[in-house]
């Protein structure tokens, strides 16, 4: 596989999605997302998890919640 970026991409991905990381490097992870399939999904899927995570702080619903993570990771995969 050819360096394009993606192993600092998802090196940084989950600093990116906690909003830590300074403002080059949000760019360079952010343009890089818009180039890789491959990188975006995965930056998708953690966006979900972290939106669940959060819903399920407030709300205890496991089956419910196992059931829309897996649809929304379904809705990114068919995406492509
Ligand atoms: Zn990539």
């Amino acid at each position: 596989m050819t360096d394009c970026g993606c192993e600092k991409a998802k090196a940084e991905l989950e600093e990116y999605l906690h909003n830590e990381l300074r403002g080059d490097d949000a760019t360079d992870i952010r343009e890089h997302l818009q180039h890789c399939e491959d990188c975006s999904s995965e930056h998708l899927i953690g966006v979900t998890l972290t939106e669940v995570m959060q819903r399920a702080c407030k709300e205890s619903a496991p089956e419910d919640l196992k059931n829309l993570v897996l649809a929304k990771i379904r809705t990114v995969q068919s995406a492509h």
